[in-house]
């Protein structure tokens, strides 16, 4: 009988346990080690006095029939998750504003909106539906990027029909290009393009490939959308563990990767500290899959190469600034849309999640309020006093959100903040940086970092690779990753 390979999946995001899940279906023996209490990392949730609080993702993209999460359930033999559709996806409220940009499902009631809000703006949402389009078709015919060789490039070239080649002028472009380009000048548009595409690029329109700004955009529309998870983000991982399991896989919580030993230029086994008594141990392995962002996965496997060069030359990923609050019921609004966006005067944005009645997230009569920002790390790791700068930081978030939810504060029940800090420790990223690496055109697609690494036998996965950040983007990621091993391993 031939010994099954070996993979040690390191952490058990939505990434790792995809990727786990996904090989164990394929007959691979898999552990997954995860350094924290619970699977999920930046989708995962925490209980505090009879409130569910998602810890980062609140929405995700990918659920509807066809989708990549939903063809992974399938493959796996689990049932996905409960869900709503989220209709708007998303109301965004501009400085100075009473009334939002509803970012509607149906297409037709979101080409109105889009008329209505930014006159003159039809040449550009044209062009960005078109690409949106032909992406779409490209990214259904499951091309594995970027290509690191002659075979790869062959194989993509196979993929490519007329109309994907169509959108090669925009390859290098950014979606302020294409703004430009069709001649709007409209500051309202542009702030409600760098609100939206910061959430899904981690950088403005301006900064954002227009290929990938293309899709985020399009993707809260019917046939697809934005979806709500009945329960909270953990059924997400919880399917896929169960699905792990199922197939033979098994994942230790508490165990953090803390090097991958090499021999010969491959790895051969990950050294792991037991955080429940800091013991340390070694499991040997055929591969790795790393659920880790670049920036981790250089220091675990110690290498001072080009690689590593590059990956520290890498424009730094964001933090993240979150605030969670258990309210009652009294401050929300009667038709509260389960996600705003708020744009201040100075520029400072929120996104902001709210619970629904029945969801599974509050006791009755009480809703959770979840609101994040974008931050750099470095202030939160300086010199500032950390205990001052959270305070203030809450301070400006609360007010922010005091004047859609009135009598906020007389109707908190329980309230927390999370910064860098909080998640270098709840996830064990890099100085706590979310989001992996912004999708500028010189890191996205054909560019952007490969789930192959300098080792044969180690894979990276997760938001630091093609195609990027959300659910969504990692279980590509996890896929793709799976497949290379395939085809190469
Ligand atoms: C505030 C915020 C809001 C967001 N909102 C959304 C949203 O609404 N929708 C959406 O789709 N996405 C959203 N995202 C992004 C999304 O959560 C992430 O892109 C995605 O969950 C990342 O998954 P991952 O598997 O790549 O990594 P992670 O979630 O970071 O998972 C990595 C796992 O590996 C573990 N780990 C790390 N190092 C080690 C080690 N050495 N040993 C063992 N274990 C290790 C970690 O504990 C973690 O569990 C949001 C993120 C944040 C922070």
């Amino acid at each position: 009988m031939t010994q099954k390979q070996q993979v040690v999946v390191i952490g058990a995001g939505i990434g790792g346990l995809t990727a786990g899940a996904l090989l164990a279906k394929r007959g691979f023996d898999v552990l997954v080690l995860e350094q924290a209490a619970l699977p999920g990392g930046c989708a995962s949730t925490f209980k505090r006095r009879g409130f569910t609080f998602d810890v980062g993702a609140t929405q995700v993209a990918g659920l509807e029939p066809g989708g990549i999460h939903d063809q992974i359930f399938r493959e796996l033999g689990v049932a996905p998750p409960e869900v709503t559709p989220c209709d708007p996806a998303c109301a965004v409220y501009l400085p100075g504003e009473s009334q939002p940009i509803s970012v509607w499902r149906d297409p037709k009631r979101w080409q109105a909106e889009r008329a209505t809000q930014f006159p003159g703006s039809g040449p550009f949402w044209q062009v960005m539906d078109d690409l949106f389009t032909r992406c779409w078709a490209f990214n259904q015919t499951e091309p594995i990027l970027p290509f690191q060789n002659l075979n790869d490039l062959w194989q993509l070239l196979l993929k490519l029909k007329p109309q994907t080649l169509t959108t090669l002028p925009y390859a290098l472009q950014t979606v302020g290009d294409v703004l430009k380009r069709s001649g709007n000048r409209d500051p309202r548009l542009k702030q409600f393009l760098d609100l939206q595409l910061k959430l899904y690029s981690q950088v403005g329109a301006d900064e954002t490939a227009a290929l990938y700004g293309a899709v985020a955009l399009g993707l809260s529309t019917a046939p697809r959308g934005l979806f709500h998870l009945k329960g909270s983000m953990q059924v997400l991982s919880e399917r896929l563990h169960q699905a792990l399991v199922q197939h033979g896989g098994r994942l230790l919580t508490r165990q953090r990767a803390e090097r991958i030993l090499l021999k010969d230029g491959r790895a051969r086994a990950v050294q792991v500290a037991d955080l429940r008594n800091e013991k340390a141990w070694e499991v040997p392995c055929d591969q790795v899959f790393a659920n880790v962002t670049c920036w981790d996965l250089t220091r675990l496997l110690q290498l001072k190469n080009t690689y590593s060069r590059q990956v520290n030359q890498l424009p730094e990923a964001s933090g993240a600034f979150v605030v969670y609050l258990g309210v009652k019921n009294g401050c929300i609004p009667p038709d509260c849309p389960p996600h705003l966006q708020f744009l201040d005067e100075a520029g400072g944005s929120l996104f902001v999640s709210v619970s629904r009645p029945g969801d599974g997230r509050a006791p009755a009569g009480m809703a959770t309020i979840i609101a994040s920002s974008f931050v750099p790390t470095a202030p939160w790791w300086g010199p500032q006093d950390y205990d001052t700068l959270k305070q203030t930081a809450t301070a400006a978030a609360l007010a922010q959100l005091e004047p859609y939810f009135p009598g906020l504060e007389e109707h908190l029940v329980h309230q927390e903040s999370a910064t860098p800090r909080t998640f270098k420790r709840f996830t064990h990223r890099n100085l706590g940086m979310v989001g992996g690496v912004a999708q500028r055109p010189w890191q996205f697609g054909p560019l952007a970092l490969s789930n192959r690494t300098p080792v044969p036998n180690v894979w990276l996965v997760g938001d630091s690779t093609y195609p990027g950040e959300g659910t969504a983007g990692v279980s590509y990621s996890a896929r793709n990753a799976v497949r290379l091993l395939e085809r190469l391993g």
